[in-house]
């Protein structure tokens, strides 16, 4: 159905003028988060408090006449891998049960200077691990378009709830396409930035070298004016880009495309994507030729070992990240008396962390072994290099390249939980992206016949994201998919809320 309520921009301009104290925004979305949370699933935990007393001072400033900074007073929710001092961090696991942050994430200190409401955690797969919210330890999440389907993962939480059109904004994290993937899914737009763009300072680690906070928001322009407030260098963060000029995303971004150069990946134009998926993107790519952009098949030989080589670098990190959850340093321990200590750890993992995760320590581990390292680690960093040569060749002929952002539309809850490779190949064509490090947006670009959404993805050359929200921007004129929402049944009142 045609979505009705503000966009973000115009949220913050009604706050702005005094049309709308932040105070009504903010009870408008918990009465929305309370009809329809008990049918998504998708938030683990709300923080009311902690909200309105951002909208409290939001509304103060707007009394006394002041300028507000851009998206204040526009409510936001944010992934659980994300800290917020004095709230829990669970990472939708087992092990981080009881854990409270005790400092904020540099993404949540922004949000606050720019007072933003932060209204809730949302679910993910367990330490973002999967590509369907499944692994979550907390709960299931469901696709607003079609409940028994997967919102797409690992923020499958943050999208659903954008989706759903409970909250305008959201905040993921991207280590392989955990926000390409769900915003293509649930019908939404996603930014995964340049890395070093935005600070993982307080972002839970998965894989360092791939991980990088990234929002969604229900069009292109409320998607950049929330990166543009995320952005930015950080002492906290050695890997943040240092001398990156402060973005104005919005500046420029009506700007005409009739010069862009774009490259359809021809490596994923075959048969392992679904053939109304296909179709649609052959579609987008005669829309952008309608706006003037001239198009060309550009090959990338080497996207065919992006999976193989992530799952090898990804849960190599991975190991290593999570070693720190022993029972000791973080989250729960599992001991019995008189257990030695080794017991200890062994039951504290054992229990606390779920399957895929603990799939994913074993082949860490066992990539990074001596007489395996070359055999696998090594070879996985040549395939990575690979990418990143091809895809610098690439953009020295086209200026983005497209393809589907995912082979499939969403798929049936419990599909694909037990096949792990094929829930892995859901990431084939955001993969490349996180290993070269590059920005790529996910917008929607089209439905299947079963009416669930269909997403393109842009992808950039380095600190190409005003390019990308131009050329998206121009594409989401042009198609106005970002007016439809999914039409949500209100439960009948017996159910529980929240
Ligand atoms: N689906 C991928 C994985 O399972 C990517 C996850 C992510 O981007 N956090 O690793």
């Amino acid at each position: 159905m045609m979505k009705t309520t503000r966009t973000a921009l115009e949220l913050h301009e009604a706050i702005q003028s005094g049309q709308q104290t932040a105070l009504s925004v903010l009870d408008d979305v918990y009465n929305k988060i309370a009809e329809h949370e008990p049918a998504i699933e998708g938030f683990n935990c709300l923080t009311q408090e902690l909200a309105r007393e951002t909208a409290r001072e939001v509304d103060r400033r707007v009394q006394v006449g002041e300028t507000l900074p851009l998206l204040a007073g526009v409510p936001i929710a944010i992934k659980d891998n994300i800290n917020i001092k004095g709230y829990p961090t669970t990472c939708s696991s087992r092990i981080l049960e009881g854990y409270v942050s005790p400092y904020d994430a540099t993404v949540y200190q922004k949000l606050k200077q720019h007072l933003m409401p932060v209204i809730g955690k949302t679910n993910l797969d367990e330490f973002a691990m999967g590509s369907s919210t499944e692994t979550s330890a907390l709960k299931i999440t469901k696709n607003p378009w079609d409940l028994s389907r997967v919102p797409g993962g690992s923020s499958g939480g943050s999208a659903a709830v954008v989706s759903a059109n409970m909250v305008p904004l959201s905040l993921g994290s991207d280590t392989g396409g955990s926000v390409r993937q769900p915003a293509s899914l649930c019908g939404i737009t996603g930014i995964k930035p340049t890395y070093g763009l935005v600070s993982r300072y307080g972002l839970v680690a998965f894989a360092s070298s791939l991980d990088q906070i990234s929002p969604f928001g229900q069009n292109v322009k409320d998607t950049a004016a929330l990166l543009q407030v995320i952005s930015g260098a950080d002492e906290l963060d050695s890997t943040s880009i240092k001398n990156h000029p402060e973005p104005n995303y919005l500046q420029c971004i009506d700007q005409d495309i009739s010069d862009l150069r774009i490259g359809v990946i021809q490596e994923l134009q075959n048969d392992a994507i679904q053939p109304e998926v296909l179709k649609s993107i052959q579609d987008a790519v005669q829309t952008f030729e309608s706006l003037g952009a001239t198009t060309q098949p550009v090959s990338l030989p080497s996207f065919q070992y992006a999976v193989a080589a992530y799952y090898i670098l990804a849960t190599a990190e991975a190991s290593s990240n999570l070693g720190r959850y022993d029972g000791v340093r973080y989250g729960q321990r599992v001991e019995e008396p008189d257990s030695d200590l080794h017991t200890m750890y062994r039951k504290t993992r054992s229990q606390g962390f779920g399957p895929e995760v603990k799939r994913r320590i074993i082949l860490g581990t066992f990539c990074l072994s001596s007489g395996y390292y070359d055999a696998f680690y090594a070879k996985a960093e040549k395939a990575r290099e690979l990418m990143r040569h091809e895809l610098r060749k690439a953009f020295e002929q086209v200026d983005i390249l497209v393809c589907p952002t995912s082979p499939s539309t969403a798929f049936k809850i419990g599909e694909k939980l037990n096949d792990p490779v094929n829930m892995y190949l859901s990431d084939i064509a955001t993969i490349p992206v996180n290993m070269a490090g590059i920005p790529a947006i996910s917008i929607p670009c089209g439905f299947d016949q079963q009416h669930l959404p269909i997403g393109l993805q842009l992808m950039g050359p380095h600190q190409s994201e005003a390019r990308l929200f131009q050329a998206a921007y121009a594409f989401e004129q042009k198609t106005g998919l970002c007016n439809l929402i999914p039409d949500l049944k209100i439960p009948p009142k017996s159910e529980p809320l929240i």
